[in-house]
């Protein structure tokens, strides 16, 4: 018998779909803002100069082979990824029980898995609306029953809708579980304040909620890695020291080796009150989450992330990529808002220039960003999210155009 006849089919995922339709569009001026990746000023992929130099000298060390790591990964890896997310003076040896992971979903899906195993999932967890779609389905698949949202951003003010995000904090059953994104927000493009973030900080701990910062883009809201880990450092080192923290860490878009899947998931230990039998307790639970999935996480990109990390000239030439891939975004929204001031196009657009990261939210309806693409070529996500790292010199007046005349 055949056991699949009843499959569900279950439609495609709608960012992969944009790319699919693009791909046969046979205009030439089509405009791809859907997926966030990095493109060049000539809408390329961009190969980081410092991964270059990493590749050369990782291939070029007379001991390179394609072994197995261990099943925790790489441990140069492990130890550098914490220390540029949690900073050179955090107590990385004794705080951080940590594991690499496939990119940040991965981070995510272990994240979800050891809280699974720990039945956390038992407990409410609270995503941002909007917020990365694959979120909500990670965690539907590790038995999160009960997948809430904390309100962020508002429609009307293109802001930050505090004051609704504090009052769910508050309203929340204490101990539930809260992701949120430290920097560079997906899809929004708007972050909390430094000031901001204090107080939600200080409201979660209030009501012993559970955080897990989902960290997919350090180095792209401001070029600095310190400044997009604020919030992050901010939690560990004062407002929640006292309790464990989850980190997901991905590479793919600050290293810019998307497909390589090089990410860690971390678990920080809260200052005293535990001790070291628990962290390797937790420990062994991630070994056996990925043991059972990935067996041992790939290598390829993790040596190569590792040597850009250990070495302190391509840490800087990194450092130095970085500002050049939030340089260009910060300039194409730039161009992109006078170009909009230029043809007079009703609204107001600057929250294009005032969001920060990969992605600015447009505010187009579903219905302009269906006509943007019929009419213009130009694709972007239903949400009117658009990823700025689309646009460059050569489209930004088209798409500039293109909004004009959808909105009119
Ligand atoms: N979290 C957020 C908020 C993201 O936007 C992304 C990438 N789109 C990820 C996690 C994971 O990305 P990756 O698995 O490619 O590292």
């Amino acid at each position: 018998k055949f056991i699949f006849k009843n499959v569900a089919k279950l439609p495609s995922d709608a960012l992969f779909a944009i790319k699919g339709r693009l791909a046969v569009d046979p205009r030439t001026n089509k405009v791809d803002l859907g997926i966030g990746a990095y493109r060049d000023n000539t809408g390329k992929p961009w190969i980081l100069p410092s991964v270059r130099k990493a590749e050369q000298i990782v291939q070029a060390d007379p001991n390179y082979n394609h072994e197995y790591l261990n099943i925790s990964g790489l441990e140069s890896l492990r130890k550098n990824a914490a220390r540029i997310i949690f900073g050179d003076s955090f107590d990385i040896a004794n705080r951080v029980v940590n594991i690499q992971s496939l990119s940040g979903t991965g981070a995510l899906h272990v994240g979800a898995t050891l809280m699974e195993s720990l039945k956390l999932n038992e407990r409410d967890v609270y995503f941002s609306d909007p917020t990365w779609g694959n979120h909500l389905q990670i965690f539907a698949k590790c038995g999160f029953n009960s997948i809430k949202s904390y309100p962020y951003w508002d429609a009307a003010s293109k802001k930050l809708n505090l004051d609704g995000f504090l009052n769910t904090i508050k309203e929340a059953t204490s101990g539930s579980v809260f992701v949120l994104h430290p920097c560079a927000h997906n899809p929004t493009g708007l972050d909390p304040t430094e000031e901001q973030w204090k107080v939600i900080l200080e409201s979660i701990k209030e009501k012993q909620h559970v955080v897990l910062f989902d960290s997919a883009y350090q180095g792209f809201a401001t070029g600095s890695l310190a400044k997009d880990a604020y919030s992050i450092r901010l939690a560990i080192t004062d407002i929640l020291k006292d309790v464990p923290v989850m980190v997901c860490q991905s590479f793919a878009k600050n290293v810019g080796m998307y497909g390589e899947r090089v990410g860690c998931f971390h678990v920080v230990l809260p200052e005293s009150g535990y001790n070291a039998e628990e962290g390797s307790a937790i420990q062994s639970q991630l070994e056996a989450i990925t043991r059972s999935e990935l067996s041992t996480p790939p290598a390829y990109g993790a040596k190569i992330v590792s040597a850009i990390l250990s070495s302190d000239e391509l840490y800087k030439a990194w450092s130095d990529d970085m500002v050049t891939m939030s340089s260009r975004i910060y300039e194409m929204r730039h161009k992109l808002v006078a170009k909009l001031t230029e043809l007079k196009t009703p609204g107001n657009w600057d929250h294009i220039t005032s969001q920060v990261g990969m992605f600015s939210y447009t505010g187009l309806s579903k219905e302009q960003v269906a006509r943007m693409e019929k009419e213009h070529a130009v694709y972007l996500a239903s949400s009117g999210r658009a990823s700025i790292a689309g646009l460059n010199d050569g489209n930004v007046e088209h798409v500039g155009y293109a909004i004009d005349e959808v909105v009119r």
